[in-house]
């Protein structure tokens, strides 16, 4: 990711009759970014990736794609490739026939200037070299997504996991500027879709181009994204870093949808201490005023447990799962049950003392509107 902006999404609205699903959205999405729009079903995730390919149009604001405006240009006049959930490939043709559409549908023209042969060499010259380019196009996408050999090979005799490797050489065949994947894990079983997450990062990288991914798998956005954007309600409502996200979620929705969350109320002074559950906790500096009412967000594995002479609260184990690493409990401090995990074994009915490092500590504005998820 660098600092060029390569997409501008500005002021963008969206209307389906009367249902407003876009809420003036906008957002800058840099060259070489591998950037997930994350959230619940029906947020406005695919209609936001469908707006910038060109599938819909915007009812206002602006897409800026290079500095020029997209909004009225066909999605075959974008620099954008797109890769469905439903792999939309051709059952009856083969590998190669499926990668090659794209590009053996395009005029003579834009193949001469695409793959740089010279126009003024006789036609069937030009034949030739444009086929043997195609050939070379579609082995370098087969190869990119580990299908060389299978060129032959009918689609509908592939597993799901190697259609969707099918699907995404096709769209990285004409080296789009920037790529569009609409939840294409999500028909993978989890062991494949956590290899092709880890193997569609790489390729990202490798390659250079923008990848825009929308998932509604919390996991999943966290492992590959450059950034984040956190959407509800066709508003965003938190972009960042996986890490900013996780850490210091802005809202209720944020801290509950990315990951579990302790969300506590508390008070905040200005010596940079925060109270809650009845206990002053040494914290960070925070731009709210003396007393200010916050909501305090405490990751579960952010608890230490600790010796009951050295603990800041304490509870009673009121449940244990064991989840392979570590243990899941629920502790009861006064009537607040808080979430906590450890590595260490406690049994229900177990006293055990609790304490959290200042800087495990997040602290947002109260939120009495927000719902959570
Ligand atoms: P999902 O993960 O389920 O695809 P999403 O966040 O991607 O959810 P969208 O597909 O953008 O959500 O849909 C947002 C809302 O817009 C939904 O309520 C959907 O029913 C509605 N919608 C989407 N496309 C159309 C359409 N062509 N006509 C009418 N309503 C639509």
């Amino acid at each position: 990711m660098n600092n060029n902006v390569l997409i501008e999404l500005s002021h963008v609205v969206k209307k389906f009759e009367d249902d407003l699903i876009v809420k003036d959205l906008s957002l800058k999405i840099y060259e070489n970014e591998f950037i997930t729009l994350l959230g619940p079903s029906g947020c406005g995730k695919t209609t936001t990736l469908r707006m910038i390919g060109g599938f819909e149009k915007p009812d206002s604001g602006e897409i800026i794609i290079n500095g020029k405006i997209f909004n009225d240009l066909p999605p075959y006049a974008r620099p954008i490739n797109t890769v469905f959930q439903k792999y939309a490939l051709f059952p009856h043709l083969n590998v190669f026939d499926n990668v090659a559409f794209g590009l053996k549908n395009r005029n003579k023209k834009y193949l001469l200037k695409f793959f740089n042969i010279d126009a003024s060499l006789p036609s069937k010259e030009q034949n030739k070299l444009i086929s043997a380019a195609i050939k070379k196009a579609v082995e370098e996408a087969l190869g990119l997504v580990k299908l060389t050999g299978y060129e032959s090979r009918k689609v509908n005799q592939m597993s799901g996991g190697q259609q969707q490797r099918v699907a995404l050489a096709r769209a990285l065949v004409n080296k789009p500027q920037i790529l569009l994947l609409d939840e294409p894990l999500a028909a993978l079983d989890l062991k494949l879709r956590q290899n092709m997450q880890y193997e569609l990062k790489e390729m990202q990288r490798k390659l250079g181009i923008t990848f825009i991914f929308v998932t509604h798998d919390q996991e999943e956005a966290m492992t590959m994204s450059d950034r984040i954007v956190v959407m509800k309600d066709g508003i965003i409502q938190q972009l960042d870093t996986p890490k900013h996200v996780y850490n210091e979620p802005v809202n209720r929705y944020v801290a509950t949808f990315i990951g579990e969350s302790n969300i506590i109320e508390g008070t905040y002074f200005e010596k940079e201490q925060v109270e809650f559950l009845g206990v002053l906790f040494d914290c960070g500096k925070y731009p709210f005023v003396n007393k200010e009412k916050v909501d305090v967000v405490i990751r579960p594995e952010d608890f230490d447990v600790v010796p009951l002479k050295d603990a800041k609260l304490v509870g009673k184990v009121v449940s244990s799962i064991f989840k392979g690493v570590h243990n899941e409990l629920d502790v009861l401090v006064g009537d607040y049950k808080l979430m906590v995990n450890t590595y260490e074994n406690y049994q229900v009915g177990d006293q055990i003392g609790l304490k959290i490092d200042p800087y495990e500590i997040h602290m947002m504005k109260v939120s009495e509107h927000e719902e959570t998820v």
